[in-house]
């Protein structure tokens, strides 16, 4: 991307860093640290070239530069909003769904995202599991036989150095009743220096599967350096699949959608989720109603491949699980009878 401003070395932390390097505007400065006062801000050097600073709406710096916005914290907003807090049994887990658990062994991440649905949670101070949490976590999976798969999430896992990841990974593949190790990561998309030879042989299990879910919200983050750092993972065999949320004014249209998900899949990454967005404090700007998302899940499916259409998921406030808000095509027309809508909105009869 065309720049005339210096290109940062190192991850960006302090308002005024971002605005020595030309990504924020100087008088926007004594908000803005107000801001970062309240949430975490970082910008890594990878996401820092691919922002254009002359476009305010510019797609991959409305994610990750704080927004005077962020200090309206509306009434319905919440510190916890997919609810982990009562679903956590052991520090650094969540069992909220039988067969599943998240384990968090970090809360920092590489970079911020100003929407993020655990703002509160994560951050530079925040403490990753000491090595005697890191056991009970484990101890409890290893005691719940009814565990077949489990989520490292955080924060974002990927920033555990490959040593400290190749011994989690061993860990989990020992407890036998497990079957899968998913991982919820951003580093491919916003360091993927950090995914070299040593990292991918980390992830790779003795035993069972490692599959990777990506965060990715824009095609504009995805450049070459993002595409070979998905490409080093999924040519050692490690699947990938892709979560995105929908932002307004960011992604909330059929053509942004629509080039960002066939991004994914030539890149070879699956999208799976198409997250709304959720309930977390000051990032009302971000959000978009149900009834929009509906609709764009709607166009898509009519215009857009099947496998570049994830699934447009709500986490229901208070840790109530996950579930698809899509279009129903359906409507019962008797025994066994049916109104089938296609995607033009023509209504067909289907009996059987
Ligand atoms: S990477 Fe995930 S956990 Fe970290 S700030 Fe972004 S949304 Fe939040």
């Amino acid at each position: 991307m065309p720049r005339d401003r210096l290109s940062p070395t190192r991850t960006l932390r302090r308002p005024q860093d971002l605005a020595d390097h030309g990504l924020i505007a100087p008088d926007a400065l004594p908000a803005l640290e107000q801001v970062a006062a309240q949430f975490a801000v970082a910008v890594t050097p990878a996401m820092a070239d691919r922002i254009n600073p002359a476009d305010v709406n510019d797609p991959v710096g409305r994610q990750f530069l704080p927004d005077a916005r962020e200090l309206d914290i509306q009434p319905a907003e919440l510190a916890d909003p997919i609810g982990d807090e009562p679903f956590t049994p052991v520090k650094g887990i969540t069992h909220r769904y039988h067969d599943r658990v998240l384990l968090k062994p970090v809360h920092a991440c590489p970079v911020y995202c100003r929407f993020c649905f655990r703002r509160e949670m994560v951050g530079p101070g925040s403490e990753a599991l000491d090595e005697a949490e890191l056991e009970a976590a484990l101890a409890y999976i290893a005691g719940n036989p009814q565990i077949w798969e489990v989520i490292l999430t955080g924060g974002d896992p990927m920033i555990l150095s490959p040593r400290r990841m190749g011994d989690l990974i061993a860990r989990l593949n020992a407890i036998p009743h497990l079957g899968l190790v998913r991982i919820h990561t951003r580093v491919p998309v916003v360091d993927p220096d950090r995914i070299d030879a040593e990292m991918v042989a980390a992830l790779k299990g003795a035993r069972i599967p490692t599959w990777i879910m990506l965060h990715s919200n824009h095609w504009q983050e995805l450049g070459p350096d993002q595409v070979a750092a998905i490409g080093r993972l999924v040519d050692a065999g490690l699947p990938m699949l892709a979560q995105t949320v929908l932002l307004r004014g960011l992604n909330d249209d059929v053509a942004t959608l629509t080039r960002t998900f066939r991004a994914l899949i030539s890149a070879r990454v699956k999208p799976h989720y198409l997250h709304h967005g959720d309930l977390a404090k000051g990032t009302a700007h971000f959000r978009t109603s149900i009834a929009e998302g509906r609709a764009l899940m709607r166009e898509l499916r009519g215009d857009v491949s099947g496998i570049c259409q994830p699934t447009y998921v709500l986490d229901i406030p208070g840790g109530h699980g996950k579930v698809p808000l899509g279009q129903d095509y359906l409507t019962q027309d008797g025994d066994d009878a049916w109104i089938v809508e296609d995607p033009r909105g023509q209504r067909h009869p289907y009996k059987g």
